[in-house]
């Protein structure tokens, strides 16, 4: 009799056995879902193994109750790329599984497959006809447009209902609800070789040239590439020759990006540039609809170019042919809760897997990717000037703020540079990493801070909404009228947020069309599309934002940039503030000048001459490169060791710390292994939760997951009621 091993998203790290429902099984049902009874309920899984017997006696082996045949099985290679994954990060194959494929397809109903997704038409019926528009309330402005474009068109099909409106797709549920409109499939457009080119394409620099060049004859072998182009370099152009090249042998290439916000820009270029190509972005964004829709192509070898943010990395793609992972940089490109994969790295194994070439493109890449390059693992190829003619890196200066007077953390060089700015008609942007009014709330007279009762972290003054916040957490409180210590009225802010430099500018420059961009403003779906509408079609003067401004943004008309204080991040303890800064200071500093007309960019600190403001001036990210890497060499940090944690929280620190101990104490430290002391994490509680972890490194990858491998296998049976504990490999954060 043929058991089913089945993966369940449960956190045990072992596959659950059952015989075959009634309905039998096939060799061709590995990779498919089932339903299982689980204690007393039924879960959905996925079967990764049919096997001929079982540990578990048959007595006691139950029966699965349904075997989900709706779409394809997952194919092999998804399997064993979640093994790998589940192996790496010393996760539960069952989880790592059930993460990896869309919602839709973690639910115990069937799933309904279209016939051809995503490309259907509507056009109305004989009601519909008939219906009178003017009888359909003003404000249900999506449906009358629908009707309106449908009377005239006959048929469209949903990416036009979606240019129509936002809220089509809910209107079309109603119309199609109604009976006044009806879905009919329509035929795929037909991708012929030609539609891959388009007339007007742009003469290439010589470094892009030189980089397809070196790649395109070894397009059908597995490499990792670093792509590593100064800001406005033409990155993006590089990567559309290549995705060219592997359209016209029908393969699929998957683009990652690390915000999701970026996708529609990016995907806005691609559909330029390919119009007949079949393209689906698949990001947290989606309604679990449109989520399938866009997995099922890819899966489906139908989508040709699967544009999406981590999650998309687990997507099977039978034709794969190219991988990209865009500003490769980016630490949201390492999940930080449940299965923390990097997605950077799970890509590269997965052209490995596929025997593809993989592009990581950055102007800063991180270390370890650097360092990869540096000692040949990866292939390096430079683009080292901007693409756009006459477009050169900004000129950066520092202004001093220890002999420089600062008014609300604005100096006068800065106005100036502004003032100068707005007279020109061109934008400039402010550079400040916190949002909110102030990051805290002082009372002069006893030194009280607001802080919250949930998180080890100080509430964030929003002056607008009269709210402190933890932006943590999301916990929120009015703003207290007297010091809950003292009594003392004289509380206020301390400190420099987006809406408080905002405020400032606007005193300065009351004509001026001053935009805040940070997580606050952008909250809002579609807000940020707006928003990046309004700077490119130049009905703002001055942007004020946070790090959401640093992201891969081609701005044409922006001229200047300003950081109003970034000095605290130059002496943290995390052995990777100094990296990320930098980083971030010149993707920052790289928004400046990318349209061709000059660029400026005016840094405040108190330390003009510390080394990291030196090559940012000098636009070097090499020298200050392997600046860093000799230290991290010197001190024993990644890239020159490999590290993991053991992260237990608890709502008492001593159970979590006592836990660690414990966990410590039960494993025999093999050589070349070092396991460090429990600590608190840096941010010691969150949501009421204590977290604490401990360090294990070894300058061997092989014995670290060896060592990691054994002692998962004892953590899972420790006792652990009050602690929840998970491993952290190659952690980003601690
Ligand atoms: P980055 O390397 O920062 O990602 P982008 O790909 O955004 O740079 O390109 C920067 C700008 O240069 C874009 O406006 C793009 O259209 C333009 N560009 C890219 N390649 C060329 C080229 N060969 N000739 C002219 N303009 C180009
Ligand atoms: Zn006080
Ligand atoms: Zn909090």
């Amino acid at each position: 009799m043929p058991i089913l091993r089945v993966a369940l998203d449960v956190p045990l790290n072992i596959l659950f056995d059952y015989l075959p429902p009634d309905t039998g099984i096939t060799a061709q049902d590995i990779g498919v879902r089932a339903r299982v009874p689980f204690g007393r309920n039924t879960m959905t899984g996925v079967i990764v193994e049919i096997a001929t017997f079982s540990d578990v006696s048959p007595e006691k082996l139950k029966r699965a109750e349904h075997i989900f045949r709706d779409i394809p099985p997952l194919p092999p290679a998804s399997l064993d790329l979640f093994r790998f994954c589940s192996e790496y990060y010393h996760h539960p194959l069952g989880e790592v599984v059930m993460n990896g494929l869309p919602n839709r397809l973690r639910s115990s109903k069937p799933f309904v497959m279209r016939t051809s997704p995503n490309i259907l038409g509507y056009r109305l019926t004989a009601t519909g006809r008939e219906a009178d528009i003017s009888a359909i309330p003003h404000r249900s402005v999506a449906k009358r447009r629908l009707l309106k474009k449908l009377k005239e068109t006959s048929i469209m099909d949903s990416q036009e209902a979606k240019e129509l409106s936002k809220r089509a797709s809910l209107a079309l549920k109603e119309l199609l609800a109604l009976h006044w409109v009806e879905e009919i499939p329509l035929a795929l457009p037909s991708a012929s070789p030609s539609a891959h080119r388009t007339s007007s394409l742009p003469d290439l620099t010589a470094a892009q040239k030189n980089a397809i060049d070196v790649i395109a004859p070894r397009i059908t072998e597995f490499n990792t590439w670093l792509l590593h182009g100064v800001t406005g370099s033409g990155k993006t152009e590089v990567y559309l020759r290549l995705i060219s090249l592997r359209l016209q042998q029908a393969r699929q290439t998957l683009v990652l990006v690390p915000e999701i916000n970026l996708t529609p820009q990016l995907e806005a270029i691609f559909r330029a540039r390919f119009p007949s190509v079949r393209l689906v972005s698949l990001h947290s964004g989606l309604s679990p609809n449109e989520r399938m829709d866009s997995w099922l192509q890819a899966q489906q070898g139908d989508a040709e170019i699967i544009l999406g943010t981590r999650l998309a990395v687990f997507t099977p793609l039978p034709k794969l042919g190219l991988v990209i992972v865009d500003e490769e940089h980016d630490l949201s490109f390492k999940q930080q809760d449940g299965l923390r994969y990097s997605a950077r790295d799970v890509a590269i194994f997965r052209a490995k897997q596929a025997g593809v070439p993989i592009i990581l493109g950055s102007a800063t890449p991180s270390l370890e990717t650097y360092y990869n390059a540096v000692t040949g693992r990866y292939l390096q190829l430079q683009l080292p000037v901007r693409a756009v003619r006459n477009a050169t890196l900004p000129l950066i200066r520092c202004i001093d703020t220890r002999n420089t007077k600062t008014e609300e953390s604005v100096s006068a060089p800065v106005i100036t540079a502004l003032e100068k700015c707005l007279a020109l008609n061109q934008q400039s942007l402010v550079f400040i990493n916190r949002r909110g009014y102030a990051p805290v709330l002082l009372c002069r007279s006893c030194g009280w801070a607001a802080a919250c009762h949930r998180c080890a972290s100080r509430l964030v003054v929003h002056l607008r909404e009269k709210k402190l916040r933890c932006h943590h957490c999301g916990h929120q409180e009015p703003f207290p009228s007297l010091c809950p210590e003292c009594g003392n009225q004289d509380i206020a802010p301390f400190g420099h947020g987006t809406q408080r430099v905002e405020a400032t500018l606007a005193q300065h420059f009351p004509n001026a069309r001053i935009m805040r961009i940070d997580r606050d403003s952008t909250a809002r779906k579609d807000a940020w599309q707006q928003m990046l509408k309004d700077i490119q079609e130049q009905r703002v003067d001055i942007l004020v934002g946070t790090q959401i401004l640093a992201k891969g943004h081609d701005f044409q008309n922006l001229s200047l940039v300003t950081i109003l204080n970034s000095d605290a991040s130059l002496f943290s303890t995390d052995f990777r503030a100094s990296e990320r800064l930098f980083a971030q200071l010149m993707q920052v500093a790289g928004r400046a000048g990318r349209g061709g007309i000059p660029g400026e960019v005016l840094i405040q600190t108190e330390f003009p001459d510390h080394p990291l403001y030196y090559a940012l001036r000098q636009h070097d990210y090499d020298s200050l490169a392997q600046t860093l890497l000799e230290e991290r060499r010197t001190a024993g940090f990644p890239p020159f060791i490999y590290q993991a944690l053991l992260r237990a929280d608890a709502p008492k620190l001593a159970d979590a710390l006592s836990f660690l101990a414990t966990a410590s104490a039960m494993v025999k430290v093999p050589q070349q292994v070092e396991v460090f002391d429990p600590v608190p994490a840096q941010l010691a509680r969150l949501k009421g939760t204590e977290r604490a972890y401990l360090l294990v490194q070894s300058k061997s990858r092989k014995k670290l997951q060896e060592f990691l491998g054994a002692w998962r296998a004892k953590l899972d049976v420790l006792p652990n009621r009050k602690v929840r504990w998970t491993l952290d490999v190659d952690p980003l954060e601690f």
